[in-house]
């Protein structure tokens, strides 16, 4: 708007110094205190509203909120060097409290070309694997740098002198991809200076290079869960993924590779995340890191990670029981399990391996459709003797795919309708087919491409590999289905709504 006013639901505090209402967490040096409010009226109150008692209390109101003058202010306490390119606001709050972050914090994340999570803290997002050993040069972090971190010994005992040996990496140490030491950087850059300018501390990282944030804390952890392990970086290489210890992995909740990690910086954590930013709806307290563990307690990490062999050779007796078919648990092969109940876990391989160097991006992120996805998948595993390619592909799409096709297909029927102008949106679409409030054209919400993404890729599958019997005839039914969802009749009218027009087959062609 051209007078930088607009309404807003936020929280809101009281200066008592000077006795200013403000959306500021400080004022005349000393801290605000949050106010409450009426849900129903608004007007505040100490602690119910005399008019609507059975109303809820809320932190926030509706309010004519200045947005101009507050970015002024802000930009003002920050002081020379800094400009409104590349901020980004959000429409509206969605945590409970409507708490809103210091737009300090906005204008010096932009000025590093930074975005933020839901929870006030920057990502680095990766797939991650498994690492017990290394040697200096692969991670290219100096011997000196190592044996300062810890790393004295290699593991037959020899002082480490040599960037050659091989270490056994400590249970909370990773190492990352080397964008994201680029990425970090950043990172860094921008909490030294939010130390500086917004907290009046010293600069805390200093960091000019990524090597530079060797040795520091970081935070990883998985979609879904709420707790955070902290690590520390030891190094970095070429391949695009997060290298950590398989306790890691497991106290993570995740079982051991392939799986996707969230990597934060420590200070921006523990500056910045806040659980009154989290969206307040089912889910939204996920990915946050709600708890924080400093120490792996192996007692208290998934079980499977005590399956893994700590031997570093298979005895006779093992390779004689598999030609009797011998029950496993019969077998007694050392395991982190068995170590730890000994009292000392040492990690140990079977086939060594001349370097780290391995495919540098995973296969999933080069293909692109979801059809090449499945194709690569497929041609594998009908490589593999030990794969019954039958069992697995039904598997695979009963639990799947064939899924994934039933629920889009219910969402593209039941979807509701949007103006491409107002964002109105419409159960139905009006009789007049044109937005009720502003004339605007509407458009779906879920379009046809969505609902039959998986459909045709499935049906080759069936199709190439010839699945008979139950999964044929679901198929053949969800696609009835698509076929009357997208059939002459009801096309004029979905066709008229639909962004792209997409070229016109029978899906039976594909079969
Ligand atoms: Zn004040
Ligand atoms: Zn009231
Ligand atoms: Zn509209």
């Amino acid at each position: 708007r051209a007078n930088g006013a607009v309404t807003v639901e936020v929280a809101l505090r009281r200066c008592e110094s000077c006795g200013r209402t403000t959306t500021r967490y400080f004022c005349c040096g000393s801290r605000t205190k949050p106010l409450l409010f009426c849900s129903k009226c608004g007007r505040e109150v100490r602690e119910k509203c005399p008019q609507h008692p059975d109303a809820d209390v809320v932190r926030y109101r509706q309010i004519m909120l200045d947005i101009r003058e507050l970015i002024k202010e802000a930009f003002e306490s920050l002081g020379q060097g800094y400009d409104i390119s590349g901020l980004k606001g959000v429409i509206g709050l969605t945590s409970r409290d409507k708490t809103p972050e210091p737009l300090e914090k906005g204008i010096l994340r932009a000025k590093y070309g930074l975005s933020v999570f839901k929870d006030g803290t920057i990502r680095f997002d990766s797939t991650n694997t498994v690492l017990t050993h290394f040697k200096p040069r692969e991670i290219g972090t100096s011997v000196e740098k190592l044996r300062e971190l810890g790393y004295t010994h290699d593991i037959y005992g020899k002082e480490l002198t040599s960037d050659d040996q091989l270490l056994e990496l400590k249970v909370q140490d990773i190492i990352l991809p080397k964008e994201a030491g680029d990425h970090f950087l950043r990172v860094a850059g921008f909490i030294d200076e939010l130390l500086e300018k917004f907290y009046g501390l010293e600069p805390y990282y200093n960091a000019k290079k990524p090597e530079d944030l060797i040795g520091h804390i970081f935070l990883t952890i998985s979609p879904h869960t709420f707790v955070a392990n902290a690590v520390r970086l030891i190094g970095f290489t070429d391949a695009s993924v997060v290298m950590a210890h398989p306790f890691i992995h497991a106290a993570k909740r995740r079982n051991a590779d392939g799986d996707e990690d969230s990597i934060i910086l420590g200070l921006d954590a523990l500056l910045n995340f806040s659980r009154s930013y989290l969206p307040n709806k089912p889910g939204g307290r996920e990915d946050a890191p709600l708890l924080l563990v400093t120490q792996i307690d192996l007692e208290y990490v998934d079980d499977e990670t005590y399956n893994i062999e700590t031997v570093d050779r298979y005895p006779l007796e093992f390779f004689e029981a598999t030609w009797r078919y011998e029950d496993p648990s019969n077998v007694k092969i050392r395991t982190v399990g068995s170590d730890f109940k000994k009292g000392e876990v040492k990690m140990s391989f079977t086939v060594p391996v001349r370097s780290l160097e391995a495919p540098r991006m995973c296969r999933y992120r080069k293909l692109n459709t979801m059809a090449e996805k499945l194709e690569a998948h497929v041609a594998l595993e009908a490589k593999i003797r030990a794969v019954d390619l039958e069992d697995s592909l039904s598997r695979a799409l009963s639990h799947h795919f064939i899924r994934d096709i039933a629920g889009n297909l219910r969402k593209f029927s039941q979807q509701q309708f949007r103006c491409m102008r107002c964002n109105a949106k419409y159960r139905r679409v009006p009789l007049s087919g044109r937005c009720e409030k502003c004339g605007g054209e509407l458009n779906l919400t879920v379009h046809r491409g969505t609902a039959i993404k998986y459909l045709i890729p499935t049906a080759e599958i069936i199709n190439k590999y010839g699945i008979k019997g139950y999964l044929e005839h679901r198929v053949m039914l969800l696609q009835e289905e698509a076929d009357q969802m997208f059939s002459r009749g009801n096309q004029s009218k979905l066709e008229l709504l639909e962004e792209e027009k997409p070229r016109k087959f029978g899906l039976s062609s594909f079969l």
